[in-house]
C-alpha cells in the first residue's frame, strides 16, 4: 500500500519569476513521512495540492488504493477523508474541547467510516482533564493536542500536519512530542508532516522527502536518507546516522544502558527508560572513530565490526565522511583526510568501528 503524488502547480505571479511545484511522489501508507525543506521551498502547496485546496488540472493522486484525483476526476475536499493540522490550532473559541472533538466525530459521518471510540483518542492525546474548558484557557501545547484529537476523530485515511510545533516553544514542543510518538506508533494513519526543525524530523520521521525550489530532490527511509553521502543532509549541528533500537538490559552500577539495534548493541547513559522500550538513538560522524585492528585498552566501549560502503566529501576539505556497514545498518564517521590516507581507507575494507558517544533522542 502506498501514497502515489503527481502534481504540478504554477502560481500565477504578478512578480517573476513564478513559483513551480513540480514532484512526482510514491510514499508509504503509513508512518510520519517528513516534508522537510526551507521556507518557501513548496511544502505547504503540496499539502494543499494533496487535500484538494489547490485544484491542479494535472494532478494525480492514490491513498492506499482509493483514487481521489486523475485526470478528468477530482474528488472534492469535503469528500477526502484526511485530517489537516496546521501551525495555530483552528479550534471553534465557542465551543469547549468535547464540543471542538464532537465536530470532528461528525465529520468521520461524511467520511462514511465507523466512528472511532473518542475514549481512546482523548486517551493517546492526554486531554481527558481538559473537555469542559474552552481553546482560550488552553496552552498552546495543549490546544494543539486537542486539534489532533479532533483530526483524528473524523477518521481521516491521511493525516496532513503543516508545522505544528513551529508556533510553540521549546518546551510545549518537548511535551507534545511524545503524543506525536505514540500516534505513530499506535495507530495506523499515515503522516504527512512539514516541518523545517531537524530534531523533530530526527526523531518522528520514518521516511523523509526533502523538498527544493518546489521539487522533492531525495525521498526515501529516514535512516537511508541520512547516510547518504551523495546528499548531506544536515539533520542539526552535524551529519550522522538514526537506529532504532530497543533497550536491551541496564547496567545499574555504571548508570548506563544498552541498546539493542538490528546488527549490534550500543551502550549509553541511562535515562530511565524501561527495558523492551523501543528507542530512537542518532549516532553523529564526528563521534565514530574507525581502526583496522580491534582496539584493547581504549577507554571507548561501543566497539562494533563494519565494512566500509561509501567514502564521501566533508563540508572542509580536510575532512572525509566514510559511511560504513555494521550488519544491516549504515553509521557514518568523520575522519580527517590524512587518517584516512594512514588507514588506507577503501570501500569494502573490513575494520572497527569505535563509537564515543550515543544520543537518545528524546
Ligand atoms: P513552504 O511551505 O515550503 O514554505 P509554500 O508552499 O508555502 O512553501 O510556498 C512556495 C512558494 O509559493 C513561495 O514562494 C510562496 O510565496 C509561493 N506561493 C504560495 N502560495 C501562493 C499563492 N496562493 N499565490 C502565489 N504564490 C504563492
Ligand atoms: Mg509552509
Amino acid at each position: 500500500m502506498s501514497i502515489e503524488a503527481r502534481f504540478s502547480l504554477t502560481y500565477p505571479t504578478s512578480a517573476s519569476p513564478a513559483f513551480a511545484l513540480d514532484v512526482d511522489l510514491q510514499l508509504p501508507a503509513q508512518g510520519i513521512t517528513a516534508l522537510f525543506g526551507p521556507s518557501g521551498s513548496g511544502k505547504t502547496s503540496l499539502l494543499r495540492c494533496i487535500a484538494g485546496l489547490e485544484k491542479v488540472k494535472t494532478g494525480h493522486l492514490v491513498v492506499n488504493g482509493e483514487c481521489w484525483q486523475k485526470a478528468g476526476f477530482f474528488l472534492p475536499v469535503h469528500r477526502r477523508a484526511l485530517g489537516y493540522v496546521f501551525q495555530e490550532a483552528s479550534l471553534f473559541p465557542h465551543l469547549t474541547v468535547q464540543g471542538n472533538l464532537d465536530y470532528g466525530a461528525i465529520r468521520s459521518q461524511r467520511h462514511q467510516v465507523t466512528p472511532v471510540d473518542q475514549r481512546n483518542i482523548v486517551e493517546l492525546l492526554g486531554i481527558g482533564h481538559l473537555l469542559l474548558r474552552k481553546p482560550e484557557r488552553l496552552s498552546g501545547g495543549e490546544r494543539q493536542r486537542v486539534a489532533i484529537a479532533r483530526a483524528l476523530l473524523a477518521v481521516p485515511k491521511l493525516l496532513l500536519m503543516d508545522e505544528p510545533l513551529a508556533a510553540l516553544d521549546f518546551e510545549r514542543k518537548r511535551e507534545i512530542l511524545p503524543y506525536l510518538e505514540r500516534l505513530r506508533d499506535e495507530l495506523a494513519i499515515p503522516v504527512l508532516y512539514v516541518s523545517h526543525a531537524p530534531d523533530e524530523v530526527a526523531r518522528l520521521a520514518d521516511h523523509l522527502v526533502v523538498m527544493k525550489d518546489g521539487r522533492a530532490v531525495a525521498s526515501g527511509p529516514l535512516a537511508e536518507m541520512l547516510t547518504r553521502l551523495d546528499l548531506p543532509i544536515r539533520l542539526g549541528e552535524d551529519a550522522g546516522a538514526i537506529l532504532d533500537a530497543t533497550v536491551g538490559a541496564m547496567d545499574a552500577d555504571w548508570h548506563l544502558a544498552r541498546v539493542d539495534f538490528a546488527s549490534g548493541s550500543l551502550w549509553l547513559a541511562d535515562h530511565g527508560v524501561a527495558v523492551g522500550s523501543p528507542v530512537r538513538v542518532r549516532v553523529l560522524a564526528r563521534d565514530v572513530s574507525l581502526a583496522r585492528e580491534q582496539p584493547g585498552g581504549s577507554s571507548i566501549q561501543n566497539i562494533l565490526p563494519g565494512r566500509v560502503d561509501a567514502i564521501g566529501h566533508d563540508e572542509h576539505p580536510s575532512a572525509t565522511l566514510v559511511r560504513v556497514q555494521v550488519g544491516q545498518a549504515m553509521l557514518l564517521a568523520r575522519l580527517t583526510r590524512r587518517s584516512a590516507a594512514a588507514l588506507g581507507i577503501a570501500v569494502g575494507q573490513t575494520l572497527w568501528v569505535q563509537v564515543k558517544s550515543v544520543a537518545l533522542l528524546e
